[in-house]
């Protein structure tokens, strides 16, 4: 979901995942879990589908947060984008430890 050339987010396009930034335009094939993932970060499931998350968990960036639930030190995110561009975009934690899934504003 990441371009490998500027580590930019890709976006899906014509079947595709297609680098936006300006000067790259890398572009490639789509895999099964290119498409779960379009599906968590596009859609607005609130709170998102643990199992979609399953199959992208690798896939994510981690970071040191503390879970609210479990005090574990480390969690996944990711943005999700919002339909309308007056939303702010939210920030998705799910623990490492307990999959626990919280937002942030
Ligand atoms: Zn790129
Ligand atoms: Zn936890």
């Amino acid at each position: 979901m990441f371009c490998p050339k500027c580590g930019s987010l890709m976006y899906p396009h014509g079947g595709k995942l297609v680098c936006h930034k300006e000067g790259c335009g890398f572009e490639r094939g789509m895999t099964a879990k290119d498409s779960a993932m379009s599906r968590v970060l596009t859609e607005a499931l609130e709170p998102p589908e643990p199992l979609v998350l399953d199959e992208i968990a690798g896939a994510l960036p981690r970071t040191r947060i503390e879970c609210p639930k479990c005090g574990n030190f480390e969690a996944m995110w990711y943005m999700r984008q919002t339909r309308s561009s007056d939303e702010p975009e939210t920030r998705i934690y799910r623990c490492t430890s307990c999959s626990h899934t919280w937002r942030e504003y």
